[in-house]
């Protein structure tokens, strides 16, 4: 036997937050050896995925090669694959490329997926946001809009320049303020020729209120901080299709639009229904409060893949200090099993939660008592928690130069339209019976 053998092997799939955070703790003892499997060759930063998607940080930014983030630790071994199958028995897992790796310790950290509740046509025409490749893919469909309406001008009677969020949550406030502050802010200097003051930004959600997890003032808070930079608010109305040129909504009127970005909800990655592990809210895996799944003693699901059990029997919610902190905790359990030592349960530490409204608002809600900020202050404690979410100094290095550019100039130089929206819009003959009066808007449609 020689001394890799030795070792417990951990086998982690999945370098999100949660994964990462996990093979790094590990990586320190000279017990363990891990294999750290993801589908892409990277880790990405969701948080920032709206600033993708809008121009103002570049893919490096947001993406650090899973690699080179842990050169330093050589008991590491990272493999690019995707896994389709799991015995959680065996603790064996199998890739798509046809590998099978079977761990002492078996992590599945694979996170999220956008669940579109089964509503029409939102599959295949609405663009989610919670991949980098997704992100590309909008960013292209943003700028792609842009520049066929600047050649053709009468493509925005048919909703070239309408964008519609659906959901009112995190995700749908941050995106819904960047686009405003692209279209209002670096827009009109650059497309010159362009009616770009007939560019919409609609944001619908079926709730009353935006923001729901927040205290009630960060709702008015947001609300009114995405009305100023001129977005529409949709509240109480619900997205009945999504067809390739339109937004139907539940109240029978419609919005023409070729960007409905969604925003309404996530659920757990596709291999949760490949696992054969108990699933609970949102496809999500159960796990007891030391994170391992119920009834696979040896097996852990961690951040968003799994329902974990907070305090007051909430579970916690997916978001990337839960999954960051769990992979550290899963990490020292796994280690305790080791020393044959009974794993703890997992106590996290609530840093609160928080939103940027476009360039100039922030909301956070912070501390056990839901301390309220809003503005510069809350801006602030954004960039600090997210900073330290953040993988390497590199990274934090070169999204902060992007952002203090963006901040102080108006201008986003990182407009590269690589046609990740899979190519060219079809435009067709045009939508029938619209009025197009003052701008591409909410038509009724009888
Ligand atoms: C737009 C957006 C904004 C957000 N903003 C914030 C915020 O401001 N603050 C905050 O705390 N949280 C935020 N979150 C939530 C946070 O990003 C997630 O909770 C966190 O990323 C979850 O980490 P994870 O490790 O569980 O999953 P992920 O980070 O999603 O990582 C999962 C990994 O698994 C890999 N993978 C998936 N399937 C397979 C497979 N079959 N085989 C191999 N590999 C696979 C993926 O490639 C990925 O690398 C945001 C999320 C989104 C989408």
């Amino acid at each position: 036997m020689n001394n890799q053998d030795s070792k417990a092997h951990v086998v982690i799939v999945g370098g999100g937050f949660a994964g990462l955070a996990c093979a790094r703790k590990l990586a320190k003892s000279d017990d363990v050896r891990v294999t750290l499997i993801d589908k892409h060759n990277y880790h990405q930063f969701q948080p920032l995925l709206y600033q993708l998607a809008t121009a103002e940080l570049s893919t490096p930014d947001v993406a650090t090669s899973l690699r080179y983030s842990v050169r330093n630790h050589p008991n590491i071994d990272v493999k690019m694959q995707e896994v389709t199958a799991v015995n959680p028995e065996t603790r064996t897992v199998t890739t798509r490329e046809g590998e099978s790796y079977q761990g002492d310790f078996l992590v599945l950290a694979v996170g999220s997926q956008a669940n579109f509740f089964g509503t029409a046509g939102a599959k295949e025409n609405a663009f989610p946001l919670y991949s980098l490749e997704e992100a590309q893919r909008l960013r292209s469909r943003i700028l792609a809009v842009f520049e066929d309406a600047d050649r053709d001008p009468k493509l925005v009677e048919q909703g070239a320049l309408n964008f519609v969020v659906v959901g009112g949550g995190a995700t749908g406030t941050e995106i819904a303020g960047s686009l405003a502050d692209l279209i209002k802010l670096t827009m009109p200097t650059e497309y010159g020729d362009l009616a770009v003051n007939y560019a919409r930004v609609y944001l619908v959600d079926h709730g009353e209120a935006l923001l729901a997890p927040f205290p009630v003032k960060a709702h008015d808070y947001a609300a009114q901080a995405l009305q100023r930079k001129g977005v529409q608010l949709l509240m109480g109305v619900g997205v009945k299709e999504v067809a390739p040129d339109r937004v139907l909504l539940s109240d029978g009127s419609s919005i023409l639009t070729r960007t409905a970005v969604w925003a309404g909800g996530l659920m757990a990655a596709p291999l949760a229904a490949d696992t054969g592990l108990p699933q609970g809210h949102g496809g999500r895996i159960e796990v007891w409060p030391d994170l391992t799944v119920k009834g696979f003693p040896g097996v852990y699901a961690l951040g968003d893949f799994a329902n974990i059990p907070g305090p007051d029997s909430e579970v916690l919610p997916q978001l990337g200090s839960v999954a960051q902190q769990g992979g550290e905790w899963a990490a020292k359990n796994i280690l305790a099993e080791i020393a044959g030592e009974t794993p703890t349960p997992f106590r996290y530490h609530d840093k609160g939660i928080m939103a940027m409204i476009g360039r100039d608002a922030a909301v956070a809600a912070v501390g056990k008592k839901r301390h309220e900020l809003d503005g510069p202050i809350a801006f602030a404690a954004w960039l600090g928690v997210h900073a330290l979410l953040m993988s390497g100094v590199r990274e934090r290095v070169e999204a902060f130069i992007d952002w203090a550019w963006n901040y102080f100039g108006k201008s986003r130089p990182i407009q590269v339209l690589d046609r990740s929206d899979e190519g060219r819009i079809d435009w067709g003959e045009g939508a029938e019976g619209e009025s197009v009066s003052d701008a591409p808007h909410v038509t009724t449609v009888h």
